[in-house]
């Protein structure tokens, strides 16, 4: 590991510069179960800083990884070398108007939804950790939530993005400015050749944040270059500011909350629910639901097998209760209805116990047994769910392993996590060939094998898998387009780097 040279830093940038035990601790985990500890850590004040930062890590070959709130599952923030913290400094929302927001890179999801919220606006992708997560990170990981099945995710709302380069060039980009940036008018030229492959070659879902999402750059017949941090982790660019498009809040909301007999019943009716157009659908099965804290809703709910959220959102009451009327009838020989609510309050308190699925499965772990996330968030088409959580439920059974299921239906992504003990080498083999045998079977169905919680370390190496090698060849020519010395989040998104 090289010295750095700590005056050289606190001289180059303004912001703080932290070296000391305690804090490199901190900094050496995020939300995944890997434990990396950086050199140093950065946490710059502003976009000069940032420039700076680049140049002289360029210069001297030192790498770099940007960070958020480092709630990401897969390992996307770490780093032995410098760790770049946006959240300290750079968590400014800079501008609201009637359809953007313009925000720093470190501004916290809640805290940006409240300040919408004054406004009647909201940003629609709603990660479950939005209390903490940071737009930076939820672009960097192409991050969504319950409510992408009605508005998409993160790399739909993407249309401006402030980028420092790997050399401490700054960028200001959007469909029309890329024109007068020599850089993404060579990622067009790169890209143009393989146009057919890129529109072929992608998953037909509805949400993807596996390896760079290029697929997106080329959607609508139009060049949409900022999409291509999206999904990105920081292996292309430091994200300093970013322009989101904001949507009006709906004026009326109506959940219904439907229990099945067992998970395969729920799917069954995906069909059927979806009709309906709903802006959510989410499950919770049984191994998440006899975890849930029972006082985040009034009816204690481990007896049942399988929950589904539905939510609806209108701007005319009349044609939402008319909606919910129709829906019930259809649905009502076919599960219990157990909630039906249309108030703000309710809606709310509904939502909680589904949004904290992710923490009530955490707690099933014992000491070295843990619900592992590395088949976490796979996505396939509704038409192919039914077989593909039979194909792996069964090779959980096969093989003994008990599990928890849970997550966005609608999208047909669901976060499965076997539980393993991951002090024992065998488990830990028998973890990985089942994800891979798993990821064969998502990617034969024409899925992802990440729909919002991204590659990070744990999948960057069955990103060639998930596209084929013509495809990954050309991921590694944009990497060395965009980081030619190849010190931006290094190990990510590209094997080798
Ligand atoms: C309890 C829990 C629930 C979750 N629920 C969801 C969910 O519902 N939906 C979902 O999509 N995700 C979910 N996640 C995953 C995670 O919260 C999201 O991916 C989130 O958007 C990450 O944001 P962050 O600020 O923590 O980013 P970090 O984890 O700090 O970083 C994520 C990536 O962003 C990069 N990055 C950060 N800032 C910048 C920048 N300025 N420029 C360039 N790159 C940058 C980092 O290098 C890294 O690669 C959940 C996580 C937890 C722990």
């Amino acid at each position: 590991m090289r010295i750095l040279n700590l005056d050289d830093f606190s001289r180059i940038i303004n912001g703080d510069v932290l070296f000391d035990n305690w804090s490199r601790d901190i900094y050496s985990v995020d939300a995944s179960n890997y434990i990396i500890k950086p050199e140093l850590i950065m946490c710059p004040r502003d976009r000069y800083d940032v420039e700076n930062l680049c140049k002289y890590c360029f210069d001297k070959n030192i790498s770099l990884t940007p960070r958020g709130a480092g709630t990401g599952l897969l390992g996307q923030s770490l780093s032995n070398n410098i760790v770049v913290d946006f959240t300290k400094y750079m968590n400014k929302i800079l501008e609201i108007d009637s359809d953007y927001t313009i925000v720093e890179p470190g501004v916290v999801k809640g805290v940006l939804d409240k300040e919408l919220k004054k406004k009647g606006k909201f940003l629609p992708p709603d990660p479950a950790s939005s209390n903490y997560c940071t737009v930076g990170g939820m672009i960097a990981n192409n991050s969504s939530g319950a409510h992408s099945l009605g508005y998409g995710s993160t790399i739909d709302f993407l249309q401006e993005v402030g980028i420092v380069y790997y050399d401490g060039t700054f960028s200001q980009i959007n469909e029309k400015s890329y024109a007068f940036d020599p850089l993404m008018i060579k990622l067009f030229k790169l890209l143009s050749p393989y146009l057919d492959i890129i529109q072929n070659q992608y998953p037909k879902v509805t949400k993807n944040s596996c390896g760079y999402r290029l697929d997106a750059l080329f959607s609508k017949n139009k060049f949409s270059p900022q999409k291509i941090f999206a999904s990105s982790e920081g292996t292309l660019g430091l994200v300093t500011s970013s322009k989101m498009k904001i949507m009006d809040i709906p004026l009326y909301r109506h959940l219904l909350l439907l229990s099945f007999n067992n998970i395969f019943s729920a799917i069954l009716q995906l069909p059927l629910i979806l009709k309906f157009s709903p802006t959510a659908v989410e499950l919770l099965d049984h191994t998440v639901i006899s975890n849930i804290n029972k006082n985040s809703i009034n009816d204690p709910l481990e007896n049942f097998g399988c929950l589904l959220f539905v939510e609806f959102a209108e701007d005319k009451s009349g044609y939402i209760d008319k909606k919910v009327k129709l829906f019930k009838e259809k649905l009502i020989d076919k599960c219990n209805i157990l909630e039906s609510v249309s108030d703000e309050k309710s809606i709310s308190q509904i939502w909680a116990s589904r949004k904290g699925a992710l923490n009530n499965v955490m707690k099933i772990s014992d000491g070295s047994r843990k619900p592992i996330g590395l088949i976490e968030d796979t996505v396939v088409g509704n038409e192919s769910l039914y077989d593909y959580v039979r194909f792996m439920i069964q090779s959980f059974a096969d093989n003994d392993l008990e599990y928890v299921i849970y997550g966005h239906a609608g999208d047909g992504n669901l976060h499965v996590r076997p539980i393993i003990d991951t002090n024992s080498e065998s488990q830990v083999k028998l973890m990985n060939s089942l994800a891979e045998q798993i990821f064969k079977k998502v990617i034969k169905l024409g899925g992802t094998i990440t729909g919002e919680h991204g590659d990070g370390l744990a999948r960057v190496n069955y990103i060639p898998l998930m596209y084929g090698d013509k495809l990954y060849s050309i991921f590694e020519q944009v990497k060395s387009l965009l980081d030619p010395t190849l010190i931006l989040n290094p190990g990510k998104k590209i094997i080798k780097s």
